[in-house]
């Protein structure tokens, strides 16, 4: 894995302090399967959190050229109804919604955010890398995506109105100037509609870690002004959206300044206590896998939850696997970490043993589910729920 050195994508400063180091993330890529390890730096200057060194340019680009695939299975049925929500917000937030307008939405994923914008009436546009977004965005909404990276798109000044990027500006190596490039190509009333995954609300309740290889800055209100500011925008409004704790915000043209306010010291303690907290909930697991260290036990649980497990707790000793039950049908027969995987409805042909739920979000109906099948099996549940 290669990776490479930056300065702070906000104020450019190269005074940046190391907070966390996280090993052995698995990555996934078209072609391969590959570990990085992710490195949180903080900078002493403004307060921007981000990761450094990371992966290449390259490598971001082979993880992004079929991002569909890779986000399908995580966010289902839930998409359009999520798009549904941020497209209100937008039509909330946007004076004079209804005369319609020019808007590009940065990172269009596949493309169900623009298509409320375009039954409304909306001129639409947007980018994405994911061919397989771009696919899904000219059949199902007759939306014709840049298939570019937005800094190679090529429009007049003041083309847009509303420029729009959700959940996406976390995962831009090179803000700074995709923000300039925005600032160009807005109307000089236009409005620049954001939404980020929250630094100020990060919480650690299971093993899916708040820092991860695709978030490369972490922002929460006061550092997101900061890159504001630098870059020729101030913040209109700004809320915390309580579905999912993001940050949304609203900015418009402003002089282009100077870092609004070091938050440094606010942030480094955000992070840290993260990390405690996180350490907190693998040193609980551990605390209720310990009596079954030496024996053999099921688990149940045949995905992310269980390379996670492996990865943080495997450290510290797991019991001896034997077997992996999964509820997906389309897991079973197949071999997972060396085992294949067994439907539920095989529990009933076990004695006594202990069945370790690998689950944060099910683990409670997996539990009702095991001891209706077969109630001499004992149940291990990792988190309290
Ligand atoms: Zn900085």
């Amino acid at each position: 894995m290669q990776y490479q050195a930056r300065d702070c994508v906000c104020c450019g400063s190269g005074h940046l302090e190391t907070l966390y180091e996280i090993k052995d993330v698995r990555v996934v890529l078209p072609t391969e399967t590959t570990s990085q390890v992710i490195t949180v730096q903080i900078c002493r200057d403004c307060g921007m959190v981000l990761l450094n060194p990371l992966g290449t340019d390259a490598f971001y680009r082979d993880y992004y050229s079929d991002y569909l695939r890779v986000n399908a299975a995580a966010e289902g049925a839930t998409r359009a109804r999520k798009r549904q929500q941020q497209h209100e917000y937008c039509q909330s937030r946007i004076p004079g919604y209804q005369a319609g307008g020019r808007v590009y939405d940065i990172g269009a994923h596949d493309g169900s955010l623009l298509s409320f914008f375009k039954a409304d009436g909306w001129q639409v546009g947007g980018c994405d890398y994911s061919q397989s977004g771009h696919r899904f965005a000219r059949e199902t909404y007759g939306i014709d995506l840049d298939q570019l990276d937005f800094l190679q798109t090529d429009y007049a000044p003041g083309t847009f109105d509303v420029v729009t990027i959700f959940q996406v500006l976390e995962h831009i190596l090179a803000p700074r100037p995709l923000l300039r490039k925005v600032r160009q190509y807005l109307r000089d009333d236009g409005l620049f509609i954001l939404e980020i995954p929250n630094l100020d609300r990060p919480s650690a309740h299971n093993l899916a870690n708040y820092f991860d290889f695709e978030h490369v800055s972490y922002f929460e209100l006061a550092s997101l002004t900061n890159l504001l500011a630098v870059t020729g925008f101030e913040v209109v409004s700004s809320e915390v959206y309580a579905r999912n704790q993001a940050l949304r915000v609203v900015a418009r043209k402003g002089p282009v300044r100077g870092i609004v306010a070091n938050c440094h010291r606010e942030n480094r303690e955000r992070v840290l206590a993260y990390k405690e907290q996180y350490r907190r909930i693998i040193a609980q697991i551990g605390r209720r896998l310990r009596p079954h260290r030496g024996r053999e036990i099921i688990l149940y649980g045949a995905g992310q939850h269980t390379e996670q497990l492996l990865r943080e707790v495997g450290a510290v000793g797991l019991p001896q696997i034997t077997a992996l039950v999964d509820s997906s049908p389309e897991k079973w027969g197949r071999s997972f970490l060396g085992h294949e995987v067994r439907p539920p409805q095989w529990l009933a042909t076990r004695g006594d043993e202990v069945v370790v739920i690998s689950s944060f979000s099910f683990a409670r109906a997996i539990a009702e589910t095991i001891a209706d099948i077969n109630p001499r099996l004992q149940i291990v549940e990792l988190y309290d729920t």
